[in-house]
């Protein structure tokens, strides 16, 4: 029934008057890149298509408001239609796209980067499993996950697309050194070639003189994404307190200025921790974001639990989430 609503609404104008019910509270949007060349099927969606991304601003230029995040944490109360714009992982696309639009049309964002991706010494894993179980000649994969024997059919398109959810799911569940030793046996068993240089274009990492060049203009803040982007609720307290500081440290000494912010790995509840959160506060973080969905009240604002929306793929789906209407229907 909503997904019948949507298109009728959108073209009557509709949303409009629902944007006046969403008031003060601020929809955070969490994107992770854009591309602007056409990519096979198979490649993970992280990616919006530049032209998608243009019409996206152009919405949000006419209905919202535009904060950046330290009015988020600080600002006592929001301006009406408030939205938040977000980019997590670091890739380069974020510079080499995103960034110049942010710039023609004037609009604040955060970039939350993990560091380790940046410095090269690591592929964010879900990336690189997406690739090797792509394009793979294999036909089918077998794999150890703790007790537990997964044989993975790789015969079809659909049977590679069900592989890469299975086993990230099933990844994301276990320890990081686990983690590790089988992303490396993957690695091994996959026989692909995915390397710095052999990298498709969007899943690149940003450099760090990148990042210095964004971090300069006060339009944009550069925030803390971990240093590995691990689950952070199976790592021990150990590892969690080195993922915070040293990718907070390692932003702080390429930007000069000061790292306030940080998002969560993954970012859902079970993901973190109570532990996480007194880490934060401990290593001088303001504030942090989730990937749980909700619109942030400015009077019950829970600066380490922010909620974001996952920016849609099409402007139908778009325009009922920042104007607040799918708030509207849930809430009835
Ligand atoms: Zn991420």
């Amino acid at each position: 029934m909503y997904d019948l609503l949507k298109k009728p609404v959108f073209y009557s104008g509709l949303y409009r008057i629902s944007a006046k019910i969403r008031k003060k509270r601020c929809c955070i949007l969490l994107y992770h890149g854009i591309h602007d060349s056409p990519r096979p099927p198979e490649h993970s969606d992280k990616h919006l298509a530049l032209s998608l991304f243009e019409k996206h601003l152009r919405y949000l230029k006419r209905y919202c408001h535009i904060i950046s995040l330290a009015e988020l944490i600080y600002q006592p109360d929001f301006p009406e239609n408030a939205t938040l714009l977000t980019f997590d992982d670091g890739y380069k696309n974020n510079y080499t796209l995103v960034y110049s639009l942010l710039k023609t049309y004037r609009m604040p964002a955060t970039f939350f980067i993990t560091t380790g991706f940046i410095d090269r010494t690591l592929f964010l894993w879900t990336d690189q499993l997406d690739y090797l179980i792509t394009y793979t000649p294999l036909k089918s994969l077998y794999l150890t996950i703790g007790n537990e024997r997964l044989a993975l059919l790789l015969h079809t398109r659909e049977d590679r697309r069900q592989a890469r959810s299975q086993l990230k799911r099933r990844l994301k569940r276990v320890p990081i050194s686990l983690q590790q030793s089988l992303m490396q046996e993957l690695v091994q068993k996959c026989r692909v070639n995915y390397g710095w240089d052999t990298l498709p274009e969007n899943d690149k990492p940003l450099s760090w003189h990148d990042v210095k060049e964004m971090a300069k203009n006060d339009l944009i803040t550069i925030g803390s994404h971990s240093v590995s982007h691990p689950i952070l609720s199976r790592c021990s307290l150990t590892e969690q307190k080195r993922e915070l500081a040293f990718s907070k440290q390692r932003i702080e000494q390429e930007t000069q200025r000061e790292c306030f912010a940080f998002a969560y790995p993954n970012g859902k509840l079970g993901d973190f921790n109570a532990d996480t959160i007194e880490l934060l506060i401990d290593t001088g973080y303001s504030a942090a974001v989730t990937t749980r969905v909700g619109y942030v009240d400015p009077q019950h604002r829970d600066r380490f639990l922010f909620c974001r929306f996952g920016a849609s793929d099409n402007v139908i789906d778009f325009a009922p989430l920042v104007s607040g209407f799918s708030h509207l229907l849930h809430s009835w």
